[in-house]
Order: C-alpha cells, then sequence, then structure tokens
C-alpha cells in the first residue's frame, strides 16, 4: 500500500493516537533497575520499553584484543521475539547488528574510553516491546545506564525519531507512522553539547522539511534530556518514579 493511502491524521487534525504533532509519546525513564549489572536504565515511550544494562569497565577477554590506549565500548542492540507481532527470529539480524554499531558510536562520542585503558565497557540493550523508535529510546537507556555504572562522560545522550506522515512533519513517530509515513529520521544528541551523535534517514524530505524536522527532533530531545536528569536526581535521592 502507497504511503499516501493511509490516513495518519485524524479529522480532528490529531495523529491516530491523539498526540497533536510535535508530541512525544508518555515517557517514563528509570535509572538503577537491574541488579547484577553495574548500571541499568529502562525508557518507555509509549508502547516502546527497552532495557539498557552496562558491565565494566572491565577485563578483555581474550587479552590481546585490549587496547593500551583506551577502552573498548561494545554494544548489543537486542530485540526480544515477543517484543514484535510477527515473532522475530532468534539470534542476531543484520538489522540488530547494524543497529548495535550506530548505537555504541553514538555513546562512543560522549564516553571518556581514554580514561580506561586496557578495559572493555558492554552495553547490552534488550528491547522487550517494539512500537517504533527502538534505538533512539535506546541510547536514551543506555547513555543512564552508563551513567549509572559511573563511567564519566561529558554528556549524556537522548534521542528521538521524528518522521513525515500524510504530508506533515511529526516528533517521536509510532510504528504505524514508521510503516505507512513518507519519511523517518532518528536523532540523538547530546544536548548540553548541541552535537548531533546519530542520524539515519530513511524516505525523502526536502531541504527546508529537513531543517524542521531537525528542529522539531531537538524539542523532542530537551524533552527528553530533562527526564534523563530528572530520573538520575530521582535515583540519587532515593524516591521511586510512582512517588513523584
Ligand atoms: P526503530 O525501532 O529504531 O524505529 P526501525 O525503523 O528499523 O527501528 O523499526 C521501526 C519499527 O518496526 C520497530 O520499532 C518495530 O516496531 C518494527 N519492527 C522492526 N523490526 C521488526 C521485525 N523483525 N518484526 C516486526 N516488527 C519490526
Amino acid at each position: 500500500m502507497k504511503s499516501n493511502e493511509v490516513k495518519l491524521i485524524r479529522e480532528d487534525g490529531r495523529r491516530l493516537d491523539g498526540r497533536a504533532f510535535d508530541e512525544l509519546r508518555p515517557l517514563k525513564i528509570e535509572v538503577g533497575v537491574l541488579e547484577k549489572c553495574d548500571g541499568s536504565a529502562y525508557v518507555e515511550l509509549g508502547k516502546t520499553k527497552v532495557y539498557a544494562a552496562v558491565f565494566g569497565p572491565r577485563e578483555v577477554h581474550p587479552k590481546h584484543l585490549a587496547l593500551a590506549d583506551r577502552a573498548i565500548l561494545n554494544c548489543r542492540y537486542h530485540m526480544a521475539s515477543f517484543s514484535v507481532d510477527e515473532r522475530k527470529p532468534l539470534g542476531m539480524t543484520r538489522r540488530e547488528i547494524e543497529l548495535s554499531k550506530v548505537i555504541r558510536e553514538a555513546l562512543e562520542s560522549v564516553v571518556f574510553l581514554e580514561e580506561f585503558p586496557r578495559t572493555c565497557i558492554d552495553v547490552y540493550i534488550e528491547v522487550i516491546q517494539a512500537d517504533g523508535g527502538t534505538r533512539t529510546a535506546g541510547i536514551t537507556a543506555g547513555s543512564l545506564a552508563l551513567a549509572e555504572a559511573g563511567i564519566p562522560m561529558i554528556d549524556l545522550v537522548a534521542g528521538v525519531a521524528v518522521g513525515k506522515i500524510n504530508g506533515h512533519l511529526v516528533l517521536d513517530i509510532s510504528d504505524i507512522e514508521d510503516k505507512y509515513g513518507e519519511a523517518d529520521m532518528p536523532v540523538a544528541m547530546a544536548p548540553r553539547l548541541n552535537s548531533i551523535v546519530l542520524l539515519q534517514l530513511n524516505g525523502r524530505l526536502t531541504g527546508e522539511e529537513f531543517k524542521n524536522a531537525l528542529e522539531l527532533a531537538k524539542k523532542g530531545i530537551m524533552e527528553i534530556y530533562q527526564q534523563q536528569r530528572e530520573a538520575l536526581r530521582r535515583k540519587y535521592s532515593g524516591i521511586s518514579a510512582e512517588e513523584v
């Protein structure tokens, strides 16, 4: 089916889930949710639910892979078989291998790897439920898990996907908007540095639309960043998300 054949905007000018064009899905962020790792976080954006767990800095195995001047950041993005309608194949798909790489590159740009030579830091991103925007939610969770593990970073990283549906630019696209929309653009930033650490575009945008889409993504990222900082503050003041 062609993208313009599917109505993604209702008669009242809102999106199918009732959101305005520039509105994020309900966002929940928690830090320190898992016990067995050095750092962890949970990010929920509507129906998209993602955990991140961090181990390290720890010894590299086999030892000859260790780098003398910095730590190695390993990243594994994985979608649970039950995270999508049709059971995802077991094992790592090509998509998961690609996403692991782009998430690693986004996180690498803020971590002071040179402070931990000859070690590795492992970041595991587990998508429990997927409804669009899982790579960016994974980056948001991953940077918080690194922070909880005490890994020094120049800034947190937050991400969101913007898109174009029925000719309109929208923030934080859901799976159906991704599938039947005209464009999907995941963006992640280190907000304090105003630096873009991930930018991908699937579909077509004009130059003007691209600029506006980037502005929309920045607006969403600032909202997520604010909540990331609040989640860290809650964690270290011992307040649970339910008490807020
Ligand atoms: P992102 O989740 O970062 O937006 P994609 O654009 O590749 O990444 O995927 C968009 C959405 O498509 C996912 O969030 C998920 O809801 C759905 N999806 C991805 N892979 C599969 C799959 N193997 N089976 C079913 N749905 C999938």
